[in-house]
Protein backbone atom coordinates (compact mmCIF):
# COMPACT_ATOMS: atom_id res chain seq x y z
CA UNK A 1 0.00 0.00 0.00
CA UNK A 2 1.14 3.43 -0.88
CA UNK A 3 2.75 5.56 1.52
CA UNK A 4 1.61 9.22 2.19
CA UNK A 5 5.45 10.15 0.47
CA UNK A 6 4.90 8.07 -3.00
CA UNK A 7 1.61 10.35 -3.30
CA UNK A 8 3.82 13.28 -2.37
CA UNK A 9 6.42 11.67 -5.02
CA UNK A 10 3.91 10.89 -7.73
CA UNK A 11 2.75 14.33 -7.15
CA UNK A 12 -0.47 13.05 -6.31
CA UNK A 13 -0.24 15.97 -3.12
CA UNK A 14 1.96 18.73 -3.12
CA UNK A 15 4.90 19.27 -0.98
CA UNK A 16 7.76 21.64 -0.96
CA UNK A 17 10.56 19.81 -3.17
CA UNK A 18 13.97 21.12 -1.83
CA UNK A 19 15.88 18.36 -4.29
CA UNK A 20 15.18 15.53 -6.71
CA UNK A 21 16.99 12.95 -8.44
CA UNK A 22 16.45 9.58 -10.00
CA UNK A 23 16.17 7.44 -6.45
CA UNK A 24 15.80 10.22 -4.10
CA UNK A 25 13.58 13.27 -3.20
CA UNK A 26 14.07 15.15 -0.15
CA UNK A 27 10.82 17.60 1.07
CA UNK A 28 10.98 20.09 3.41
CA UNK A 29 8.70 18.33 6.95
CA UNK A 30 5.37 19.80 7.10
CA UNK A 31 5.87 19.38 11.16
CA UNK A 32 9.36 21.23 11.24
CA UNK A 33 10.45 20.19 14.95
CA UNK A 34 13.69 22.43 14.02
CA UNK A 35 14.52 25.70 11.84
CA UNK A 36 15.80 23.52 9.07
CA UNK A 37 13.55 20.30 8.64
CA UNK A 38 13.96 18.14 5.61
CA UNK A 39 13.20 14.76 4.88
CA UNK A 40 15.28 12.65 2.49
CA UNK A 41 12.83 9.93 1.31
CA UNK A 42 14.13 7.18 -1.35
CA UNK A 43 11.59 6.66 -3.99
CA UNK A 44 11.53 2.74 -4.01
CA UNK A 45 8.87 1.83 -1.56
CA UNK A 46 10.99 0.33 1.65
CA UNK A 47 8.94 0.44 5.01
CA UNK A 48 11.86 0.82 7.59
CA UNK A 49 15.52 0.76 8.05
CA UNK A 50 15.38 -3.24 8.67
CA UNK A 51 13.83 -3.70 5.28
CA UNK A 52 16.72 -2.56 3.25
CA UNK A 53 18.48 -5.57 1.81
CA UNK A 54 22.09 -5.92 0.55
CA UNK A 55 20.48 -4.70 -3.06
CA UNK A 56 19.86 -1.77 -1.27
CA UNK A 57 23.73 -0.80 -0.49
CA UNK A 58 24.24 1.96 -3.22
CA UNK A 59 20.55 3.28 -2.23
CA UNK A 60 21.74 4.16 1.22
CA UNK A 61 24.74 5.41 0.68
CA UNK A 62 22.83 7.86 -1.96
CA UNK A 63 20.86 8.72 0.96
CA UNK A 64 23.66 9.78 2.54
CA UNK A 65 25.14 11.54 0.05
CA UNK A 66 21.88 13.26 -0.48
CA UNK A 67 22.43 14.59 2.84
CA UNK A 68 25.85 15.97 2.37
CA UNK A 69 24.94 17.85 -0.63
CA UNK A 70 21.09 19.02 0.60
CA UNK A 71 22.87 19.83 4.03
CA UNK A 72 25.41 22.26 1.81
CA UNK A 73 22.77 23.50 -0.81
CA UNK A 74 20.38 25.24 2.77
CA UNK A 75 23.71 26.33 4.68
CA UNK A 76 23.76 24.06 7.32
CA UNK A 77 26.81 21.76 6.71
CA UNK A 78 28.60 22.75 9.75
CA UNK A 79 25.64 21.69 12.07
CA UNK A 80 23.13 19.24 11.36
CA UNK A 81 21.75 16.05 13.12
CA UNK A 82 20.48 12.91 10.31
CA UNK A 83 18.03 10.51 12.27
CA UNK A 84 16.14 7.70 11.46
CA UNK A 85 12.77 6.54 13.41
CA UNK A 86 12.99 3.07 12.70
CA UNK A 87 8.77 0.92 13.79
CA UNK A 88 6.24 2.80 14.69
CA UNK A 89 7.43 1.84 18.41
CA UNK A 90 10.08 4.62 18.14
CA UNK A 91 8.23 7.20 16.27
CA UNK A 92 8.03 6.41 12.78
CA UNK A 93 4.44 7.94 11.56
CA UNK A 94 5.07 7.27 7.83
CA UNK A 95 5.43 3.94 6.74
CA UNK A 96 8.09 4.50 4.13
CA UNK A 97 11.57 5.01 5.23
CA UNK A 98 12.93 8.57 5.49
CA UNK A 99 15.96 9.58 6.94
CA UNK A 100 15.53 13.05 8.74
CA UNK A 101 17.86 16.43 8.53
CA UNK A 102 17.86 18.94 11.21
CA UNK A 103 19.44 22.18 11.97
CA UNK A 104 18.79 24.89 14.44
CA UNK A 105 20.55 27.00 11.58
CA UNK A 106 18.92 28.94 8.31
P1 LIG B 1 8.53 9.81 11.21
O1 LIG B 1 7.84 10.11 12.49
O2 LIG B 1 9.97 9.49 11.37
O3 LIG B 1 7.77 8.76 10.41
O4 LIG B 1 8.50 11.15 10.37
C1 LIG B 1 7.45 11.46 9.51
C2 LIG B 1 7.57 12.92 9.25
O5 LIG B 1 6.81 13.21 8.10
C3 LIG B 1 7.03 13.80 10.39
O6 LIG B 1 8.08 14.64 10.86
C4 LIG B 1 5.89 14.56 9.73
O7 LIG B 1 5.80 15.89 10.18
C5 LIG B 1 6.26 14.48 8.26
N1 LIG B 1 5.15 14.58 7.34
C6 LIG B 1 3.97 13.93 7.38
N2 LIG B 1 3.20 14.26 6.33
C7 LIG B 1 3.92 15.13 5.59
C8 LIG B 1 3.67 15.83 4.38
N3 LIG B 1 2.52 15.71 3.71
N4 LIG B 1 4.64 16.66 3.91
C9 LIG B 1 5.80 16.80 4.57
N5 LIG B 1 6.10 16.15 5.72
C10 LIG B 1 5.17 15.33 6.23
Amino acid sequence: MSSIFTKIIEREIPSDIVHETENIIVIRDIAPKAKTHVLIIPKKEVRTVDDFGKEDASLISEMIFTAQEVATKLGVSGAYQLQFNVWEKWGQEVPHVHLHLLSQYN
